[in-house]
C-alpha cells in the first residue's frame, strides 16, 4: 500500500472502478479514460512503482498478468480478433500512474 496512489486505493475498495476480474495477486478494471472500445488495467494488488522496480522474485506475477490479460481479452471476446498489451515504463515511456499495471486494449472492429 502506497499512500496516494490512486491503484491502491481501488486495489483497497477505497476508490470506485469497474472490476472486471480479480483474484489473490491482481485486480483488473476498466480504465477511465478508454482509448479503444475495450480498455483493461491488469495491476498487482501490491504497490510496484514500475516495470523499473520489478525483482526476481515477480517473475510469476509478470507472467501471471500477461495469463490473465489473455482471460479478460476472451471474457470479453477478443482473443481471436487480436488485442494489444501495453505496459508504459517511466516518464519517457508515457507512465502516468507509478502502480504497475497492464493495460488490454482491443475491440475496435465490432
Ligand atoms: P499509464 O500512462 O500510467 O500507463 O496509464 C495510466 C492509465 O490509468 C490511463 O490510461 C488513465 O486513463 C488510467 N487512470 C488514471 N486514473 C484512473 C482512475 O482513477 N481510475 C481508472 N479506472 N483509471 C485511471
Ligand atoms: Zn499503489
Amino acid at each position: 500500500m502506497s499512500t496516494g496512489c490512486i491503484f491502491c486505493q481501488i486495489v483497497q475498495g477505497k476508490a470506485p472502478a469497474t472490476i472486471v476480474y480479480e483474484d489473490e495477486y491482481v485486480i483488473a478494471f476498466n480504465d477511465i479514460h478508454p482509448k479503444a472500445p475495450i480498455h483493461v488495467l491488469v495491476v498487482p494488488r501490491r504497490h510496484i512503482p514500475s516495470l523499473a522496480h520489478v525483482t526476481p522474485d515477480d517473475e510469476p506475477l509478470l507472467g501471471h498478468m500477461l495469463y490473465v490479460a489473455k482471460r479478460i481479452a476472451e471474457e470479453h471476446g477478443i482473443l481471436e480478433r487480436g488485442f494489444r498489451t501495453i505496459i508504459n515504463t517511466g516518464p519517457e515511456g508515457g507512465q502516468e500512474i507509478y502502480h504497475l499495471h497492464l493495460h488490454v486494449i482491443g475491440g475496435w472492429h465490432r
